[in-house]
């Protein structure tokens, strides 16, 4: 039995064998009657549910109906257990399918992610495809993180002191020693093959809107055509990390009209030029490193998150930290976008963002100085794996 809301809602998931499932049903029956507030979803197969649901329950429990797995025209071969073994395949998408559809509730029971939507989550922990090998790599590894000797994390513990005190009371030395993009920076010579620091000269202090999506994601390409519209339509002068095969997708004639206004280039040297002084905003995926690395700037973000850690980093930037905004509705629109970076570029808001930005900037900087956080959690890092206390 799990409950995974503020609204007591609990899912009663059946072993659908046996006497399992009427013996359980019996139970959340037994419940339901003592909490009639509390609304119970009772999760076993269709041919289960349609038997025990014969006899009428309390309004508040609900029967949810999942696949037993058993293909159409299936012939028993007779093999013990054939029947668990074909449930048992199907199971974890089947239930993983009766939980979802629940994006925005809100999830309290996670330490540092007070109002978290249970879709900013990433997928496969709590909702998706359960099974997938991802999946399942993440849920080992969540399981076996409290053996190790010390769990190095690239952040610094003034960003997510909550979510850092949570970690510490459940796993040996969580020693927060980044970013690591200011501990160990990426060279500065020779990476800039496309001249992104010259052109970014020619430019005025926090004008420019600099755009990457990292190294996997990339927007399809009706968003891509959005963001242009809206780049054009605002004057914005940005710069574009965007792979070559791309930029088919980019308005007709949007190359030649951005001008001097625009560069677009297949990849940038992101930490030095989020360095720049020219950058105004960073728009991004918010993934880790774009996240850390915006924030080690000064630089405000507007997110456009895809997957993975995506969506609960824009919500940090968004919620907790606020250092940025989401894009409105999650995908690129010309005016969507257009407003955006007017509330980030100029106005009131953007101000804000600003000054919360640099704040957290001048946090990670110290936690890497000489008696910055990161800097002891490094020390003790080291002494984890040289087994030098002195
Ligand atoms: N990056 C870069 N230039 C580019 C695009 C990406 O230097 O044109 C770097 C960026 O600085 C960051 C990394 O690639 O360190 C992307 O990491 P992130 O976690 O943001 O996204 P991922 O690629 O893992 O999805």
């Amino acid at each position: 039995v799990s409950t995974c809301s503020a609204d007591q809602h609990v899912a009663v998931i059946a072993f659908p064998f046996a006497t399992h499932p009427g013996l359980l049903l019996r139970l959340a029956r037994r419940l339901a009657a003592a909490a009639p507030t509390v609304t119970f979803s009772f999760i076993s197969t269709a041919k289960s549910n349609a038997s025990l649901f014969s006899v009428p329950s309390p309004d508040n429990i609900r029967p949810c109906s999942v696949s037993d797995g058993i293909p159409e025209g299936y012939v028993f071969s007779g093999k013990p257990q054939e029947d668990i073994d074909l449930f048992l395949k199907v199971a974890p998408e089947e239930l993983g399918r009766c939980l979802a559809g629940r994006e925005d509730e809100i999830l309290k029971f996670i330490p540092g992610f007070r109002t978290v939507r249970l879709g900013d989550l990433p997928a496969g922990v709590l909702f998706g495809n359960l099974g997938s090998s991802f999946s399942t790599m993440l849920h080992k590894m969540g399981q076996s993180l409290h053996r190790a000797a010390a769990v190095p994390v690239n952040a610094f513990e003034e960003l997510e002191p909550e979510i850092t005190k949570d970690l510490k009371s459940k796993l040996t030395k969580v020693l927060n020693i980044g970013p690591f993009n200011l501990t160990s920076p990426p060279p500065s010579s020779n990476s800039d093959e496309y001249g992104c620091i010259p052109w970014l000269d020619t430019h005025h202090a926090k004008s420019v809107a600099y755009i990457g999506f990292g190294t996997v994601a990339t927007p399809p390409p009706n968003e891509l055509a959005a963001l242009a519209e809206a780049l054009e339509a605002s004057d914005t002068p940005f710069l574009w990390s965007l792979k070559d095969s791309f930029k088919v997708h980019l308005p007709e004639g949007f190359l030649e009209r951005m001008g001097k206004n625009g560069k677009i280039v297949p990849w940038a040297p992101q930490v030095h030029v989020l360095a720049h002084g020219s950058i105004g905003v960073f728009i991004n995926h918010c993934g880790w490193n774009s996240v850390l690395e915006s924030i080690a700037a000064g630089v405000p973000v507007i997110g456009r998150p895809f997957f993975g850690d995506h969506h609960l980093d824009s919500w940090m930037v968004e919620n907790e930290w606020k250092i940025g905004v989401r894009i409105e509705g999650g995908v690129f629109t010309k005016n969507g976008t257009m407003r955006a970076l007017e509330q980030v570029m100029s106005g009131k808001k953007g101000h804000y963002l600003r000054e919360q930005v640099m704040l957290y900037k001048e946090l990670a900087h110290k936690a890497v100085g000489p008696n910055g956080s990161s800097t002891k959690n490094f020390k003790a890092l080291l002494e984890v794996i040289t087994g030098d206390n002195d």
